[in-house]
């Protein structure tokens, strides 16, 4: 039985649509490989969608599996309506399907509607096939019984290309998968999307065996953990820093720390395998969600952080010569001009290596979607496209009604064109590119 995957997506930048291949179809798809399925990956940023159509088509799958957010929701069910062909199956799963199960369903081009973790379903969903079964319209998907088994990723044609590619060879990698906060503006915490936080680990061998196969065969040379937070098991991290410092000292290496989840030792293993590591891209950048220098706005947004404590890691951080990225939020609603000279104060305190500015916009599913739609700040509830500044800028208006979108404007773009510290192009969270808000990125 043959299956395709089809990852639908906001490129991450022009001249590299993709730098980092997505986790979800090269795991899923590793996953059918290893259970018996011919698999083919499909990305919607590397190809325009005739060609894209036509080489589904050429593979002629039985199953099409597609994984998108929010703001690809209509380019992915008109791909999805193209691909439709008698006897083949048509999947969708995600953040934005889990939210709107329902909804997706009857747009009447998805055979079912796979909520919350995939890798269980896609097994459960293949088998049925197989076995002549029809598909259930939803199903439910249960978390991988002990995520240290999950395989590297397979070499799949569709990203070999990505792994190719001159510059920096960037590989995500995962520690394990749970976030406990609750952040208003995050999709995380939505029970539809992701089981209740049971926190599940890898070990460091099965992590370090990973990367060391990355390395052999795509020559990686970054390494972007893209856990929410990776400071969450700080032996385990501790002993992955360890064991890059004393294996692969040319690979870089960034996560998402916590401001809440950070100790004095794990900057001093950062601080020692940082030394000699001279490129910015050997470097060690750990991001921080602290999104606000004002404690009324954190409290707001239920970041369970303090200021003072933002203010430490960033120290502590400094002190031991390790690379911190400031993610800061804009456009929240109730922010005031007394928040943006907390903002202020607050980076020039901590003087990030890579300040990164983000523009709220609601997403569906997350309390703060429905604080706004609550009260009516939506500017278009049906709209689920995200507003970068340019687009703010062009229409003079933003996502969140009631909101300074100059002064928003105006500060984003102070912190987004400060230099960066070399002329090398700057590696950002995972999800800086988007400007969405799902994650500490
Ligand atoms: S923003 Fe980060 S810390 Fe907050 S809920 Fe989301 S992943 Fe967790």
């Amino acid at each position: 039985m043959r299956v395709a995957l089809i990852y639908v997506g906001q490129p991450e930048s022009e001249l590299r649509p993709v730098m980092s291949p997505p986790i979800g179809p090269q795991l899923l798809g590793t996953l059918l490989l290893h259970h018996g399925a011919e698999v083919e990956l499909f990305d919607s940023r590397l190809q325009p969608a005739d060609r894209l159509l036509a080489a589904v088509d050429d593979f002629d799958p039985h199953l099409v599996g597609f994984s998108y957010l929010s703001p690809n929701a209509d380019e992915a069910v008109a791909l999805a309506r193209a691909v439709r062909r008698p006897g083949r199956a048509i999947v969708a799963g995600g953040v934005h399907a889990s939210i709107h199960t329902e909804a997706t369903l009857a747009i009447g081009v998805f055979d079912t509607v796979v909520r919350r973790e995939g890798e269980s379903a896609i097994l459960d969903l293949y088998d049925r096939l197989v076995a002549g079964e029809p598909l259930p319209p939803i199903v439910e998907g249960t978390a991988w019984p002990d995520v240290d088994t999950l395989p590297p990723y397979a070499d799949f044609d569709c990203y070999r290309g990505v792994y190719d590619q001159e510059g920096y060879r960037p590989v995500y990698l995962q520690l394990g998968r749970g976030c406990p906060m609750q952040c208003t503006f995050c999709e995380l915490p939505n029970r539809q999307v992701f089981e209740p936080p049971r926190r599940r680990f890898r070990t460091v061998d099965t992590v370090m065996a990973e990367v060391h196969e990355y390395v052999r065969r795509w020559g990686v040379d970054f390494v972007t953990i893209a856990d929410p937070i990776a400071t969450l098991n700080l032996p385990l991290l501790m002993g992955v820093v360890r064991r890059m410092d004393a294996e692969l000292p040319d690979v870089g290496l960034m996560f998402n720390g916590h401001v809440n989840r950070f100790s004095r030792a794990l900057a001093e293993v950062l601080g020692e395998a940082q030394a000699g590591r001279d490129r910015e891209g050997q470097r060690i950048t750990v991001w921080f969600g602290f999104e606000s220098g004002s404690q009324r706005l954190l409290d707001f947004m239920r970041k369970r952080t303090s200021v003072a404590d933002g203010l430490a890691v960033a120290r502590l951080c400094r002190d031991h010569d390790v690379q911190v990225g400031a993610n800061l939020l804009l456009g929240v609603p109730t922010e005031t001009e007394d928040d943006y000279r907390a903002h202020h104060a607050f980076m020039d305190e901590i003087e990030p290596t890579f300040p990164n500015p983000n523009i709220l916009n609601p997403l569906p599913g997350t309390e703060m979607y429905d604080y706004c739609a609550d009260r009516g700040l939506l500017r278009d509830p049906a709209d689920h496209s995200i507003w970068r500044d340019s687009d703010i800028a062009a229409r003079g208006e933003g996502p969140v009604l009631g909101i300074d979108y100059q002064r928003v404007l105006a500060t984003y773009r102070h912190y987004r064109d400060e230099p960066a510290p070399e002329s090398e192009p700057r590696y950002r969270s995972w999800a800086a590119d988007d400007d969405t808000t799902t994650g500490c990125g």
